[in-house]
């Protein structure tokens, strides 16, 4: 997707949606929308496309709840005409990932039209999907136009722009995260994308307000932060400026609650809350001066390749093949290696803390996420005290990335909540 795709916020984006579709060579446009999203805004888009003449095919994906699973999938690619179309992806997350993925598979474009201020993901070029029970993200693309009609968003159910909320407020571990990558894993880095993402994030942060009360202006800065961040993980070709250890609990989270059969939960719900977690590792890592750290290290054990591996089957049973190959590059440490690591981190710790000096403390995160309505206790959110701890000890495996996490293993440091 080219960053200069349209992208309108408004109270008429259905009209230049319309506009939009006339400038298109003539083909059928394909609606895609669940039950909710078709009467939210569904229907009317339909409604206009006809009243300008154009060709529409209208796909209700139905059910209790919608997943981006081999069965929804199917189901579109089998009720879309076997034609050239454009489609539009009427819905917030997993409608706009189907529509992505079979868009992109069907060498069709297609055009979100976002119902909810929910998640980050509405430009990105990836897909989330979950096949056979494992959720990955696949190779997709990016709409070529976003138009979000401000009216439907405001009036989304007000836990969906609570997760929207929570999704920006991972930014800040997510940064920090990013940078420790940088100083330590020798992850490339990109400081003008970090300013882009602190700025959406801090004029969101500036309207918490008007975003817990659902004003127009609430919902046009969150909106707009998402699909900032959204650009800016484009911009890079990875989502690294906008997820970190915060991102791997949800992760962690979704496959647990797959797992067991329990009902999923908002994607920026899980990762809000997970933000407030790491934040609270941050604390603790903000807190150590350098002879502390000396210490640690000296105290910490290098557990290595068979050590490590023995935890990933551990928790992740049938996946700990995958999860291996991912983390192959830390599980290949030899001992000496280990150690020279932990002689950098020692090293650096002036500007390690300073990277921890960035993330907001645990206390603000909670009182941010308290004043949208966004919970802040496993209970509400609705996990199982037994799935916290691991996230936090373990999450980590899922990607191959420095976190706050990591660091705390190469210094020995408990990175579980306290109780
Ligand atoms: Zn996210």
């Amino acid at each position: 997707m080219s960053q200069n795709v349209p992208i309108i916020i408004g109270p008429d984006a259905v009209r230049h949606l319309v506009a939009f579709c006339q400038e298109l060579p003539s083909q059928p446009i394909t609606l895609v929308s669940d039950t909710n999203t078709y009467r939210a805004l569904g229907e009317r888009i339909k409604a206009a496309l006809k009243q300008a003449g154009l060709p529409v095919i209208s796909i209700v994906l139905e059910g209790e709840e919608v997943i981006a699973d081999e069965k929804y999938l199917i189901q579109t690619m089998v009720q879309a005409p076997p034609v050239d179309q454009v489609f539009v992806a009427v819905g917030s997350g997993t409608i706009t990932d189907i529509t992505r993925y079979v868009s992109f598979r069907t060498r069709n474009p297609f055009i979100s039209a976002p119902t909810a201020a929910s998640v980050d993901g509405f430009v990105s070029t990836g897909a989330p999907l979950v096949v056979g029970g494992l959720k990955d993200t696949v190779k997709a693309q990016g709409p070529i136009g976003v138009f979000a009609d401000l009216p439907t968003l405001m009036a989304a159910p007000p836990e969906l722009r609570a997760a929207g909320f929570g999704d920006v407020i991972g930014k800040t571990t997510a940064l920090a995260d990013w940078r420790l990558g940088h100083l330590l894993w020798s992850e490339p880095h990109d400081a003008e994308i970090e300013r882009r993402v602190r700025h959406a994030m801090a004029s969101c942060f500036e309207s918490t307000d008007d975003i817990a009360n659902g004003s127009d202006q609430g919902l046009r800065h969150l909106m707009d932060a998402l699909i900032e961040t959204g650009l800016c993980m484009l911009a890079v070709g990875d989502s690294r400026p906008a997820s970190g250890a915060e991102h791997h609990c949800s992760h962690y989270w979704e496959m647990e609650l797959l797992k067991e059969n329990k009902p999923a939960i908002l994607h920026g719900a899980k990762v809000g809350y997970a933000a407030m977690l790491v934040a609270q590792v941050y604390d603790k890592v903000r807190a150590l001066t350098q002879d502390d750290v000396r210490q640690l290290v000296e105290n910490a054990p290098f557990r290595g390749h068979d050590g490590e591996l023995a935890d990933i089957r551990r928790i992740y049973g049938s996946g700990a093949g995958a999860i291996q190959k991912i983390q192959e590059p830390f599980l290949s440490l030899t001992e000496q290696e280990y150690r020279q690591l932990q002689g950098r981190i020692v090293e650096n710790w002036p500007a390690i803390r300073e990277i921890a000096e960035t993330v907001l403390p645990a206390s603000a995160v909670a009182e941010l996420l308290e004043q949208v309505g966004a919970p802040t206790d496993w209970r509400t959110l609705g996990l199982e005290e037994h799935m916290i701890e691991p996230a936090l000890l373990y999450g980590h495996y899922l990607r191959n990335r420095f976190t706050v996490i990591k660091l705390c293993r190469f210094l020995g440091i408990d990175t579980r909540p306290a109780p």
